[in-house]
């Protein structure tokens, strides 16, 4: 296995990081937190390559990372309390959790099909110089497999992820080494916090009151939950065909001409890209069901299934 190399975050290892991104592959980019995975949020092929690289078996909804409240704001909707938070905390450790901007570019991979979107300004300086130069959101979860310690130092991005990550920016040991404190501000909820982390409780509590807890509903485990795109459409898994009423999400080379297609080579990093854009093609046909071809749970067609089996699950 190839090991990425560790750059430094100088003018050129910073050029070097953007050229990658640029392409599409993801970058081991250090942040004041942990070591995050990032690739281009606006990107949902670079995006299923953070995916396949960590080898999580769901999709996760990824922290888009940005630059500055102003390009925060292009992708979420900050209210008031969620700015106050913004301008003490950012950049740092804060993650904000806000309803899509209607003008927003991070692809629904990344958000895991939720019409919410978790947005963090990094104060680590290599990181906010990636950002300024690469000028889009990046998505980046802890830069280590699934299952795995998330990584403080350059070195541990590389051992672990192999191929999976084209560089590492070396930006030296992260010094909080915890996740980021998240925070939910969404229209007609109180404050919640979603995760406990790096920016303690009390620190926030003392500008914007208590702080509820994460409830049940959308943004406790948004792995799990129905507010997730679901389509209009029945789905019917490991279909062989369409039958009449029904539109054919294909995948893999044997489909016939013209389906909607996950991956016509049958490769599921693509197909995991494809997934959200796809489902949503075919429910705006207005068919009664979508007749799913079997993906093989491969990399990341387990994601993929896990995703096909809750929108399949009756609601
Ligand atoms: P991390 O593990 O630091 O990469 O953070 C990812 C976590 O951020 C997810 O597992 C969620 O708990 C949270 N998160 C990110 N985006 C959202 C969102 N749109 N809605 C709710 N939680 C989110
Ligand atoms: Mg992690």
């Amino acid at each position: 296995m190839t090991r990425a190399p560790l750059v430094a975050p100088d003018a050129e290892g910073i050029a070097r990081a953007v050229a990658a991104l640029d392409a599409g592959r993801a970058v081991g980019m250090p942040t004041e937190t942990v070591y995050g995975l990032a690739a281009d949020a606006t990107d949902a092929r670079a995006v299923a390559e953070i995916y396949a690289a960590k080898g999580r078996p769901r999709f996760n909804p990824l922290i888009a990372h940005v630059a500055s409240v102003d390009a925060a704001r292009i992708e979420g909707q900050l209210d008031e309390r969620a700015l106050a938070l913004a301008a003490a905390f950012w950049p740092g450790p804060l993650t904000l959790v806000v309803p899509v901007a209607p003008g927003g570019a991070v692809c629904e991979l990344a958000r895991a099909g939720l019409d919410t979107i978790g947005l963090r300004v990094p104060s680590h300086p290599a990181a906010l110089r990636l950002l300024q130069a690469v000028a889009r959101p990046l998505a980046a979860p802890s830069a280590n497999p699934s299952g795995r310690l998330s990584p403080t130092c350059a070195a541990d991005v590389a051992d672990e992820l192999g191929e999976g990550v084209a560089l590492v920016l070396d930006g030296g040991p992260s010094n909080v080494g915890i996740e980021s404190t998240i925070v939910a501000a969404l229209p007609g909820e109180p404050l919640r916090l979603l995760r406990p982390g790096a920016i303690a409780r009390a620190e926030i509590e003392v500008l914007v009151g208590a702080l509820s807890a994460a409830h049940d509903g959308a943004v406790r485990a948004p792995g799990q939950l129905a507010s997730h795109y679901a389509p209009q459409a029945r789905l019917r898994l490991d279909a062989t065909a369409a039958e009449p009423g029904e539109v054919l999400l294909a995948f893999g080379p044997d489909a016939p001409a013209g389906a909607a297609n996950l991956s016509a080579s049958g490769d599921p990093v693509e197909a995991a890209a494809r997934l959200y854009a796809l489902l949503r093609q075919l429910d705006a046909t207005g068919a009664a069901a979508i007749a799913v071809a079997p993906i093989p749970d491969i990399g990341l067609g387990e994601a993929i299934n896990d995703r096909l089996r809750r929108a399949a699950a009756p609601r």
